[in-house]
């Protein structure tokens, strides 16, 4: 006999964890179902995100920072010290404390909610049932009004290149590395290869990047992506575009990696190889057939602008559905659909998600870019202002980068903040609630900023709109 619930949630990630508790406060009786075990061989919830995704990255960024500021940024404030060393032992089990902090968080906060958890693979099939094959083995049949898939993603593989877990790794591997490989060679110079690219570089690694294509940092505003690379070279990341990897071979506890570009087929050997080409939804196993429930060619599962997927009762969330593959938009969406069902007005509004690169300098942004405006055919007027001019900035020996504010040629309203340097992952907030807002780049300009912080650097850009910037000339 299934056991009923309101809402079943198939996955326990940003956004499944958030569909489900945002259920549960609203009265609902929820149950959520989530397979991944922790490096402990213990259900873990929380997903890529918690597990081996955001929070792990950014603690080593965290750590790699510290150690990298003590060789490259303390001398410039005179401080000086012998013998720095890094423990990475330490560092990766800083890093696995903070993964269980957080994984067994989301634990109390279901039944701090009333959440009920089920540990195991779900599978939906037609009518809302869900079966659970759980870790022991046994079998669990659930039947929800609603059923809401979040099953995420996972890294693609490439066929060239198969992840053997010691040699060839994905982001799992990379956030476990026991030493500080010599040669680290990484495939795609998108988020993930930059983030831990960066972190390995940091810790002494000498980091090839090969990215298949010639634009580096193609989403981003194209002013920015000149920026950051001018910073990554100087740190010594080697990013190689245009490089096109078609061979990886494990010889004698070395990677051979060969790879075309413009010059030719060319061979570099590595200790290890992350492969960072992207990810991929996680829907394999999560349908059985005549559920109705439609995926596209790639696997992701098709929906509507409020996740439902025209099957009655089932809606899809996070990264196994369309749109960016961010944490904060799987928790908006996962709000949304609850509050939905609730009846509820729930909504997301995609056009002010804000992308966040947890590089050094920080790369951020929200809204459109100046290539995509001129796609567009939409007129408009920018901003910028430099760190090298910022107060805060250059107390802190931080000078690099620099805040665009783009606003609508005719109305004002801002339409885009692109930002690269210290803090911006915090700064580009300023621009997600003007846009929200509807503001304009004169409210930012007349907005009162606090001196001297980073965030005054949005105040100068927004008065550089309309060239009335007082600290740089306009
Ligand atoms: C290295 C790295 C760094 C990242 N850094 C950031 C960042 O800084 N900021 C950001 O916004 N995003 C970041 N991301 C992306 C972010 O992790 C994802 O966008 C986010 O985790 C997606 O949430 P989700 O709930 O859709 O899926 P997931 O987090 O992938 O969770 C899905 C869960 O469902 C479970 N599951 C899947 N299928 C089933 C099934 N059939 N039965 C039971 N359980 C199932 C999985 O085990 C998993 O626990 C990063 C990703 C990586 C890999």
């Amino acid at each position: 006999m299934a056991e009923n619930y309101d809402v079943i949630v198939i996955g326990a990630g940003p956004a499944g964890y958030h569909a489900a508790i945002r259920a549960a406060q609203l009265g609902m009786k929820t149950a959520c179902i989530d397979a991944a075990l922790g490096k402990d061989g213990k259900p873990a919830l929380g997903g890529t995100c918690l597990r081996v995704g955001c929070i792990p990255s950014k603690a080593l960024l965290d750590s790699s920072r510290q150690y990298w500021n003590m060789g490259h940024l303390f001398g410039e404030h005179g401080i000086t010290f012998k013998d720095a060393k890094v423990d990475i032992g330490t560092m990766i089990g800083r890093k696995d404390k903070i993964v269980k902090q957080f994984t067994g968080g989301i634990a109390m906060l279901f039944k701090a909610n009333k959440v009920t958890p089920y540990y195991g693979f779900g599978t939906l099939f037609p009518g809302n049932i869900v079966k659970v094959k759980q870790h022991d083995g046994s079998e669990v049949e659930l039947k929800g009004t609603n059923v809401i898939l979040a099953a995420g993603s996972d890294s693609i593989e490439l066929p060239f290149a198969k992840f053997d877990n010691e040699y060839i790794v994905d982001n799992v591997g990379a956030l476990d590395f026991t030493a500080v490989p010599k040669r680290l060679g990484v495939i795609g110079a998108g988020v993930i290869g930059l983030e831990l690219g960066s972190v390995w570089k940091r810790l002494g690694s000498e980091v090839t990047v090969l990215e298949a294509l010639s634009d580096f940092l193609a989403a981003a505003d194209a002013e920015v992506a000149k920026t950051a690379a001018k910073e990554f070279k100087k740190q010594g990341l080697d990013i190689r575009l245009g490089a096109k990897v078609s061979k990886c071979e494990v010889k004698k506890k070395e990677v051979h990696v060969t790879f075309t570009d413009s010059e030719g087929e060319k061979t570099i050997v590595v200790d290890k190889l992350l492969v960072s080409v992207g990810r991929r939804a996680a829907s394999k196993g999560l349908l059985a057939d005549g559920t109705g429930v439609k995926l596209d060619q790639r696997g992701v599962i098709e929906v509507d602008e409020h996740c439902h997927t025209g099957v009655d009762g089932v809606w899809a969330v996070g990264d196994c559905v369309r749109g960016p593959m961010l944490a904060h938009k799987g928790f908006e969406e996962g709000i949304m659909v609850a509050e939905l069902i609730a009846g509820l007005p729930g909504h997301v509004n995609y056009d002010t998600i804000p992308w966040v690169i947890y590089t050094e300098p920080e790369i951020a942004w929200v809204g459109k870019t100046e290539q995509q405006l001129k796609a567009e055919g939409i007129p408009y007027k920018t901003g910028s202002f430099p760190f090298a001019a910022l107060g805060r900035a250059v107390a802190m020996a931080e000078p690099a980068g620099f805040v665009k504010v783009i606003a609508h040629a005719e109305t004002d309203r801002v339409l885009g903040l692109h930002l690269v340097g210290v803090g911006v992952s915090e700064l580009v907030h300023e621009g997600v609630l003007t846009m929200e807002f509807s503001g304009s780049a004169d409210d930012l300009a007349r907005i009162c900023h606090a001196h001297p912080t980073l965030s005054e650097s949005i105040h100068d850009a927004a008065m550089a709109v309309d060239k009335r910037a007082i600290h740089k000339a306009n």
